[in-house]
């Protein structure tokens, strides 16, 4: 990672007492390299390397800090100043319905994250949504949507192919103030390129609702298309935030980074996954982090507290940590964190992780072996769970026997776990402590 990468150019300057301009040139030139692999605007690029050198040179080498994580909080301070420094509120307070039109290019998450909103809105603040396809060039996308609303029990508005995309808006918004609704989601039409009849109809739905949140969603994985594009909706629209998508990628963060220098537009949410429950709110700090591949400690912690008790949450960390939970822990967490999304999105959040899931084999599983690893742990004894060094060859052919899986496949996941406890050990229990990573505020 850019972090590690920074540690080691660094390293030679250890015990001088102050950061000068020869001994950050070297570091800066891996942390614009970094930047422009995260597909950050080379402009941005420019000016932010030289608002750290700026900011770094002449800093006293503090005791507790190695230059090299000096240099890296400097760059992480600056990365969350650049992405908007606080986490941008959503407003949910304020008149109601509070209304929120979703637009952008075809594909780029609309549908998918008009539904995510509305869960996540429904849950966090217990808003009464209501869903309105307002895209009838494909019927496609209003069968999307009302399904999306079936499946989360969200009413959607009848629209259908014949009807005018602005009467839609209009009568809808007509029906959720008569039905008591109290957040409505105008999910609009995309073109797979900047079109001006769509602008045109977009600012006419704009003009006949006059929507509180205009968010423009824009798929990470297309970069610096993504900030162009973003320019144009909002020169046109005049957007209030952007949700970002499909973060669970390999996209590093570099379009959010682009986007708020470019636009001064704040990405408010960030989608992690196909799934409705898959979408966060965006947290500078945490996407900081991320772009400099420190992992994402905070949204685990989080995630698990909104689905666990405060004191689950901390057990969780605590085990994480000290790489002390058994297949019985396990278990009880594999059926808890199956609510949250898949174990492998988990797993990238923890640092040093993300390069290991692969690693992980058969641990950073999908639904499906995710049953038969519950399987396989359920035949086992409370004493096999608990201690699984007495797992001997003929107790693993009794589990296997039991769980309708093979010896191999036990054998696997023993292996695995072992794996994966001594890699927690490692990244969580040895690291961490040691002083490897800056302090982060
Ligand atoms: P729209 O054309 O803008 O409405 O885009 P859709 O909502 O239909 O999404 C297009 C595709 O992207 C679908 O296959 C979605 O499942 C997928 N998608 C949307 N958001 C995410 C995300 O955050 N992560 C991933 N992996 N896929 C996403
Ligand atoms: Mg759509």
């Amino acid at each position: 990672s850019l972090s590690d990468r920074l540690e080691s150019v660094f390293k030679r300057f250890k015990g001088q007492g102050r950061l000068t301009e020869e001994n950050i040139q070297e570091g800066l030139r891996e942390v614009r390299l970094a930047l422009l692999e995260a597909d950050v605007n080379f402009k941005v690029v420019k000016q932010f390397v030289d608002r750290v050198r700026e900011k770094a040179l002449g800093q006293d080498v503090q005791g507790s800090l190695t230059p090299g994580q000096q240099v890296v909080k400097v760059v992480h301070d600056e990365l969350v100043e650049l992405l908007g420094g606080k986490t941008s509120a959503f407003d949910v307070k304020g008149s109601k319905p509070l209304t929120v039109m979703m637009v952008g290019l075809q594909g780029s998450g609309k549908t998918t994250s008009a539904g995510k909103l509305a869960l996540y809105l429904r849950r966090e603040h217990k808003m009464k949504p209501f869903l309105v396809p307002a895209d009838v060039y494909r019927p496609a996308a209003i069968d999307q949507l009302t399904k999306l609303g079936a499946q989360i029990d969200v009413p959607v508005y009848p629209s259908s192919t014949d009807m005018n995309p602005v009467d839609i808006c209009r009568d809808a918004l007509q029906v959720a103030k008569d039905k008591g609704y109290d957040l409505v989601l105008f999910d609009t039409a995309g073109r797979l390129h900047i079109d001006e009849r769509l602008m045109e109809e977009l600012a006419n739905i704009k003009a006949a609702v006059s929507p509180r949140e205009i968010l423009f969603v824009a798929d990470a994985m297309t970069g610096q298309d993504a900030v162009n594009v973003a320019q144009s909706f909002d020169a046109k629209l005049e957007i209030s935030g952007v949700v970002l998508t499909k973060m669970d990628g390999d996209a590093r963060g570099g379009a959010a980074l682009s986007i708020k220098s470019v636009t001064g537009k704040s990405v408010k949410f960030v989608g992690m996954g196909e799934k409705l429950s898959e979408m966060e709110v965006f947290h500078p700090d945490r996407i900081a982090s991320r772009i400099l591949g420190m992992g994402d400690v905070l949204t685990l912690i989080e995630k698990a507290q909104g689905e666990f008790s405060e004191d689950e949450a901390q057990e969780l960390g605590k085990k994480f940590q000290k790489a002390s939970f058994d297949f019985e822990d396990f278990r009880t967490q594999m059926r808890r964190l199956k609510k949250l999304g898949s174990l492998e999105g988990l797993l990238k959040l923890i640092p040093g992780m993300g390069k290991l899931t692969k690693q992980l084999g058969e641990m950073s599983v999908h639904e499906k072996e995710m049953k038969r690893v519950e399987a396989i742990i359920s035949s086992m004894t409370m004493e096999e769970r608990r201690k699984p060094e007495v797992l001997n060859v003929s107790r693993r052919r009794r589990i296997a026997a039991g769980s309708g899986t093979s010896l191999e496949q036990v054998n696997q996941l023993v292996k695995n776990f072992d794996q994966m406890r001594k890699m927690m050990q490692q990244v969580m229990g040895g690291k961490a402590p040691k002083g490897g990573m800056p302090q982060m505020p």
